[in-house]
């Protein structure tokens, strides 16, 4: 096979685990008419018709799609979604087979801002030449000096810290088990802990939930699964990322059985994942009591003090190969207020400070930081919403025109949309029921009522359509 056509076979594997996972019908709305356009150098890019798809799967499915395609294609390390051209979608041929003009419209975006900043590593060999198992490789960059600690994360890497300097003695805690949200340094701290330990001389292994998955089935197909056995537990630390992306009946069982003997054999595990043991659905109960049977440590949202301390050191880090550039505490405040998500957002933050700076030879002021870094501030205010704004966004969610919405037609195509949009007038603005009837073709109050009362029912039991409701209203408040 060559390289494109074991890349459209793992393709079409990935399609098919999603579709078990996520089920029928949320399949069929958002990830079927997703298709692989590209793979180089590690980047495989995506495409969909539309570009409310687009939205939709970057704000929902991005992570589950990217977990997937690396365990079926292991080059794959990132991934971005891109709006294909009208003309090249098979479907959209059928259905408007005389188009001549096609606006194309590509424009990838980066899956995560930060990630760009960081060249992946290089994607080794599960299994190297004399059968050891080797894991994932350690980022260097990412160690307990560079992790700045705040009241969120403190308690994380103290226990992170303790166990990689622990090079005697029984395991402590075990296993250590780091919950966050997206963000907010669990890989960092992992990485610095396996670090930490392999200068200590320690025996390490870090694995995300894939690789675990891939080195495992690679074992098992060369038959040496025993011997893959044997080799983790001569092993002094495991360290699983993500486990929450653990997935599969054998897999979990693989799973239990590795944390079991590394446990019973006194060996050290820290495992990080997005959520506590005891929501982890995919793995069965006595795994999830042995995971947190150890220490569990969540790390919080950073607090301001914390977003600061790692824009400066993000800063510090960036002012080595670039000494000119500058950002005056003012800046730094600025953008801590700004950007209150995670630590990636402020990475991405000061990557685009940087690109500020070089681009146009300027310092950063004040206002050029606000510009740069708009894109990652998320609106706190909400958004004053025109009703004139939902109908257009919710005609073209459902390709219908405006004016279809406006006019007297009773079909169906046309009702649902007209009445998802009265609600979300009603919801999204302060205009009165007469008000809005007024603005729908001069409809009377009581039938904005009727469809306000009908999506609030239908909203109560139908998750597709209320993913999809919350993502209009995010996207008219944007
Ligand atoms: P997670 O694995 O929890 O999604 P990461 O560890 O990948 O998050 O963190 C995202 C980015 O933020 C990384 O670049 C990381 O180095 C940085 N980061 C997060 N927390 C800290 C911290 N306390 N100190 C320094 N950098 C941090
Ligand atoms: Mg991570």
């Amino acid at each position: 096979m060559t390289e494109m056509e074991e890349a459209a076979a793992a393709w079409a594997r990935v399609k098919r685990r999603l579709r078990a996972e996520v089920g029928e019908d949320v399949y069929t709305s958002w990830l079927a008419r997703l298709e692989l356009a590209g793979l180089e150098g590690g980047h495989a890019s995506l495409s969909v018709p539309t570009r409310f798809l687009k939205s939709w799967i970057e704000a929902h499915y991005l992570d589950r799609i990217l977990a997937t395609l690396r365990s079926e294609l292991p080059v794959a390390d990132s991934l971005s979604v891109l709006v294909r051209n009208a003309l090249r979608d098979p479907s959209a041929v059928a259905r408007r087979p005389v188009q001549l003009v096609g606006g194309s419209e590509e424009r990838p975006v980066a899956s995560s801002p930060g990630e760009a900043s960081r060249p992946a590593p290089a994607a080794s060999q599960p299994v190297d030449e004399r059968g050891e198992i080797t894991g994932a490789p350690l980022d260097a960059r990412l160690t307990f000096e560079s992790f700045v600690v705040g009241r969120s994360n403190a308690l994380a890497q103290a226990a992170a810290e303790r166990i990689a300097r622990n090079d005697s003695g029984p395991a402590l805690y075990n296993p250590l088990y780091l919950q966050a949200g997206v963000g907010l340094g669990k890989t960092h701290l992992l990485h610095a802990a396996g670090n930490a330990a392999r200068l200590g001389g320690r025996r390490v292994i870090y694995l995300t939930a894939d690789r675990f998955m891939y080195n495992f089935v690679a074992a098992l197909k060369a038959q040496t699964s025993h011997a893959f056995k044997e080799r983790l537990r001569g092993i002094d630390l495991l360290i699983i990322d993500d486990v929450q992306f653990i997935q599969g009946k054998t897999m979990q069982q693989e799973f239990g059985h590795t944390l079991n003997a590394l446990i019973d054999a006194g060996r050290q595990v820290i495992v990080a994942a997005d959520r506590p043991p005891n929501e982890l659905e995919s793995l069965d109960e006595r795994v999830r009591s042995r995971l947190a049977g150890g220490l569990v440590v969540e790390i919080a949202a950073l607090d301001e003090e914390l977003r600061v301390g790692i824009l400066s050191q993000r800063l510090a880090a960036v002012r080595v190969a670039h000494p000119g550039f500058e950002a005056s505490p003012a800046v730094v405040s600025y953008v801590a207020g700004a950007i209150t998500t995670n630590g990636r957002d402020l990475e991405g933050a000061v990557n685009r400070l940087l690109a500020h700076a070089t681009l146009t030879g300027s310092a950063v002021t004040l206002e050029t930081a606000e510009v740069a870094i708009r894109d990652l501030v998320r609106n706190r205010e909400p958004k004053r919403v025109r009703i004139e704004d939902i109908q257009k966004l919710v005609a073209s969610r459902y390709n219908v025109s405006r004016s279809d919405i406006l006019s007297e037609r009773r079909t169906a195509a046309v009702v649902k949309p007209r009445q998802i949009a009265m609600y979300l007038s009603k919801v999204l603005t302060p205009r009165s029921l007469p008000e809005i009837g007024r603005r729908f073709g001069g409809r009377d109050h009581t039938t904005v009522l009727h469809a306000v009362r009908k999506i609030e029912k239908a909203l109560d039991g139908d998750t597709v359509l209320s993913e999809e409701v919350e993502l209009l209203k995010r996207m008219l408040q944007e």
